[in-house]
């Protein structure tokens, strides 16, 4: 077993780092000395992950049961925690602090080490609470560990209970790292993160099986695969030229799904991997009654639609795929409609390796055509544009562009699929911080500061605050999300934990020398909260600097 506090230790080093590459050196030899019986765990805890992050499990503390059980271990009242947390900014140093400084701290607890695996055998116990008192035995739980942890290990233990361990090391770092260590190409080591997203069993797989055992890793029926995503068109134009036969399909305006059938069983997954089926049991039923096949894994897109068919707002999808309870009653109310344009996996086969055009053969082939989305095949600038038309008469975003000939690359924004939608793109970005408002709105925070990721330092970049697009009745609702998400507050400033993403529209990109990321957006206005999207999901430093080129060639 390997100790927690060798964990402790190596974050507490990364945390002094600010070079990739010697993070990742740091991380690698870690990863070298860990038990092979905890290696899984290691490297997700690393990450600031318990488990991974596409299953079901979740720890479900959040910062008022997090602050109960320092308060209860350091006896404290949960006040002088809630001001520690606004001293220090961070749960980790408060509950440092507050518990080192705990009268005979070292008299009541054994001298025995905690193990990694006994901080994960906790955290699953945590996990696996429901119910009626689950919330005491919560806090009982994580009391246990921190009774148990010294000084140095009970700030990550903090950390790693509301996942957050602020060390800078993200997917990047990970991927560089357990190549170092067990001597892999990168890009194996990423192809199997894509495949099985979870880098646990990626390390593991690399240390006992090396670059053999990665390339076996493939798509599997209940794990589900990150998703292909797209670029910006150019133009059709510039698309036909690139493709020369494009495969068209509209763009809609709904919410990606994964969808896993096994036999009678069927998985839904969404944008960011996480289980939805219990929230969609229409499309449960479609699935069920629409797809003929022993196994197969789906992708698509969900619409909900007005008694017109034009597409509800993204709001109105997003009710659905959030919703815990009466989801009888909301799918009644917001019925989902299924439209699946891709299909990686059939009866016991992967189908990632086989070009879009006889994945498409065999989509059509298990589906019945109410579910499918339709797609025509030309190499027609003018009908493309014809479609386009009709796509956003229907009131969808515009038409995907498709090569027919690629196949399906997991996680990757390539060019074999490219978005053609109207408006300049939206950025969907981090929201880091923001001020309470002044007159009417002075029980709210009124604007937000936001942030693009910067994947190669693993930071967050400033690049505006976003004021308009939000109403009051928003705001009061945004206020309540973001309350309990403060990490920081100065005066009529609030930094927050960053962990929701907006999508803002714009005018323009400017330059700018008052944020982070050298740029600023000019009138910004808040078009959606992507509670779909996560950190890793905003948009990069990367694409900004795109956007900003594209504008200046105009
Ligand atoms: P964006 O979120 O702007 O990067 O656009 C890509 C998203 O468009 C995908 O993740 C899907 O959720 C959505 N989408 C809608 N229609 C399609 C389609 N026919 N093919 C692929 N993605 C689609």
């Amino acid at each position: 077993m390997t100790s927690f506090k060798t964990f402790a230790q190596v974050c507490e080093k990364l945390e002094g780092i600010s070079s990739s590459l010697e993070m990742t050196s740091v991380v690698a030899s870690f990863l070298k000395e860990v038990d092979d019986r905890e290696l899984e765990i290691a490297t997700r805890f690393i990450m600031g992950n318990v488990f991974p992050v596409w299953t079901e499990k979740e720890l479900g503390i959040g910062t008022g049961l997090l602050y109960a059980a320092i308060a209860k271990t350091s006896s404290l009242p949960v006040r002088s925690i809630e001001e520690l947390v606004k001293e220090t900014g961070d749960v980790g140093k408060t509950a440092e602090k507050a518990i080192a400084n705990r009268k005979g701290h070292f008299d009541l607890f054994s001298e025995e080490e905690l193990s990694i695996q006994d901080v994960f055998s906790r955290f699953l116990k945590i996990a696996d609470l429901s119910g009626k008192g689950s919330q005491d035995a919560k806090i009982k739980n994580l009391q246990y560990l921190f009774g148990a942890s010294k000084p140095g290990e009970t700030k990550y233990i903090a950390r790693l209970a509301v996942e957050e361990l602020r060390i800078g090391v993200g997917e990047g770092i990970v991927r560089n790292a357990i190549s170092e260590a067990y001597d892999v190409p990168s890009e194996l080591v990423e192809r199997g993160y894509m495949l099985v997203n979870d880098y646990g069993l990626v390390a593991y797989t690399a240390k006992k099986e090396g670059a053999t055992g990665l390339l076996k890793l493939s798509v599997a029926i209940g794990i589900p695969i990150k998703l292909m995503l797209a670029q910006v068109a150019e133009g059709i134009n510039e698309a036909v030229t690139e493709m020369d036969n494009v495969a068209v399909e509209w763009k809609f305006d709904g919410a990606r799904v994964q969808i896993h059938k096994d036999r009678n069983k069927v998985t839904i997954y969404s944008r960011r991997l996480e289980n939805v089926t219990y929230s969609l049991p229409d499309i449960v039923r479609s699935v069920k009654t629409f797809v003929k096949a022993d196994t197969a894994i789906l992708d698509g897109e969900c619409v909900a639609l007005d008694p017109d068919k034009r597409p509800l707002p993204f709001q109105e999808i997003l009710k659905r795929f959030r919703r815990k309870y009466d989801v009888t009653v909301t799918a009644i109310e917001i019925p989902l409609s299924l439209n699946l344009f891709d299909l990686l996996f059939l009866n016991g086969e992967s189908l990632i390796d086989t070009e879009l055009i006889n994945r498409r053969k065999k989509l059509e082939e298990i589906c019945d055509k109410s579910i499918v989305a339709s797609q025509i095949i030309t190499d027609s600038a003018a009908q493309i544009g014809i479609i386009y038309k009709e796509a956003l008469a229907a009131g969808h975003e515009g038409v995907m562009l498709k090569n027919p000939g690629s196949l399906y690359t997991p996680g990757k924004r390539g060019k074999n699929w490219l978005k053609l939608k109207p408006i300049m793109d939206t950025l969907d970005l981090v929201v880091v911080g923001g001020e309470w408002g002044e007159g009417r709105r002075t029980s709210y925070i009124g604007s937000y500061l936001m942030a693009c990721r910067d994947p190669d330092t693993n930071r967050l970049l400033t690049i505006g605050r976003v004021a308009t697009g939000i109403t009051d009745e928003k705001l009061g609702e945004l206020t309540d999300i973001f309350k309990d998400i403060v990490i920081l507050e100065n005066g009529i400033h609030v930094e927050f934990e960053p962990k929701i993403v907006f999508e803002v529209a714009f005018e323009e990109i400017q330059k700018s020398q008052n944020y982070d990321s050298g740029y600023a957006l000019r009138f910004p206005r808040l078009i959606n909260v992507r509670s779909d999207k996560s950190v890793e999901d905003a948009d990069t430093i990367e694409k900004v600097e795109q956007l900003y080129a594209r504008q200046k060639g105009k």
